[in-house]
């Protein structure tokens, strides 16, 4: 039988058509499928790989504040200088990764919010994490404990950074974590206890520790650690710590101070203008450490900055202009069954003037439109013929009526 032709056994090329061509025990390939062989190999591997957070965007801080304005109505103040501090932050991680001499060290700049519940603290971090593309993480102080009482180790928010980031360290090794409610464990007084203090002070040193840039063993798993199980050493160093919290109170504080720095001082005049209705914008790290936070732990936190409450005007816009606000849902949801989705202005306004009047914020807008929406939600999908629906103010008004909110006192 004459000897055939050697071919490449994946595309039929002949040995003398092809540029190589390598035997292997029942059959050959080409060159030509080598190379398709590794384009699809290296396709494969990409999409194996933890697809999420090889790379962080990093903008200007105008473009940084234009993308958490998609997402954060108003509290301009509070953007702005995130927006500067997040910039600087990940320059500084990228000036040391790319300088290497000892030149001039960029600190670090973990931020503090102070602002009511429900004005988009957690939000903006969110945002934030979400624009620059790295693991974000909330943990909330109250939970917390120093090591070895019950409750939650500082080590735990570490360890579900890093479950976010698909246990890519080096990408939650420049995450952002979120601590909300800090202010729950300021001490008590103005006093340093003697005794210990299990809930406010002891967990405030923790804090620090990972604050401040430090290498922390973290169990793996979250939980608790236990003697036998293989820690991962997570540096702090470049995590951006953001904490929130109401601080309840503060504002007496805040007045306090402007009030005794007066005394026995010739102030210039402008200064005496204190905006009495919002005496957050003068929050300083002083306030923070009238207020219970270990000064230590305020000098981790060199950006301050705060939230307005909000208003009815920006509860409104918080209804209808942020890429994903409420409406636009409800809009989509509708969309998806054939169904045209329009709300009156008026409408809009009765479901804020209840969220205002049941003292419900940001929160309550949703859970005020959820049962407003529950009927037509209901019924709607089995109803082919109805193709549009306009929410107006007689609607929002028979619904809310005939829902729980509506028996809620106001407070
Ligand atoms: P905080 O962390 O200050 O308690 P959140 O960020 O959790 O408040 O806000 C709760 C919800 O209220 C958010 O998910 C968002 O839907 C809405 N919200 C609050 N403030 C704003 C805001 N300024 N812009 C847009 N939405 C907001």
């Amino acid at each position: 039988m004459a000897k055939t032709e050697e071919r490449c056994s994946f595309c039929g090329r002949e040995k003398r058509e092809a540029r190589v061509l390598i035997a292997g025990l029942n059959g050959h390939i080409c060159d030509n499928c080598i190379q398709q062989a590794q384009t699809i190999l290296d396709e494969e591997l990409a999409s194996k790989k933890p697809k999420n957070f090889q790379e962080y965007n990093l903008l200007k801080p105008i473009e940084i504040k234009r993308y958490i304005d998609q997402y954060v109505i108003g509290q301009e103040e509070a953007k702005r200088v995130i927006s500067v501090a997040v910039y600087n932050h990940y320059k500084r991680i990228r000036h040391a990764k790319e300088s290497k001499d000892d030149d001039i060290e960029l600190e670090k700049s973990n931020i503090i919010i102070v602002g009511e519940t429900g004005t988009g603290k957690t939000l903006l971090a969110r945002s934030i994490a979400k624009m620059l593309n790295v693991p974000f993480c909330i943990a909330d102080a109250t939970a917390l404990t120093e090591a070895g009482y019950v409750g939650e180790d500082v080590e735990s928010i570490l360890a579900r950074l890093l479950q976010v980031a698909d246990y890519n360290l080096e990408a939650a090794e420049r995450g952002i974590v979120f601590i909300d409610e800090i202010d729950k464990i300021a001490r008590k007084s103005d006093n340093p206890s003697i005794t210990r203090d299990v809930s406010g002070e002891g967990v405030q040193q923790a804090l620090l520790k990972m604050l401040e840039g430090s290498v922390v063993n973290v169990p793996p798993q979250g939980g608790r650690k236990h003697p036998e199980q293989r820690m991962i050493q997570i540096n702090t160093q470049n995590i951006l710590f953001i904490t929130g919290g109401a601080f309840d109170g503060i504002d007496k504080k805040i007045a306090n101070r402007l009030q005794t720095n007066r005394i026995g001082y010739k102030v210039d005049r402008k200064r005496e203008e204190v905006d009495k209705n919002n005496i957050l914008q003068y929050i300083s790290p002083v306030d923070l450490k009238a207020f219970g936070l270990i000064p230590e732990l305020v000098g981790r936190m060199p950006i301050v900055t705060f939230m307005h409450p909000l208003d009815r005007p920006t509860l409104k816009r918080i209804l209808t202009e942020p890429k994903n606000s409420l409406v636009k849902q409800y809009i989509k949801l509708f969309e998806i069954d054939n169904v045209k989705l329009s709300f009156d202005d008026d409408a809009l306004d009765f479901i804020v003037d209840k969220s205002v009047e049941f003292k419900l914020g940001a929160r309550g807008l949703r859970a005020i439109l959820e049962g407003i929406m529950n009927d037509a939600m209901f019924e709607l999908p089995s109803k082919a013929n109805i193709k549009n629906l306009k929410v107006n103010l007689a609607f929002v008004e028979e619904k809310f009526n005939k829902t729980s909110l509506s028996k809620l006192k106001v407070a």
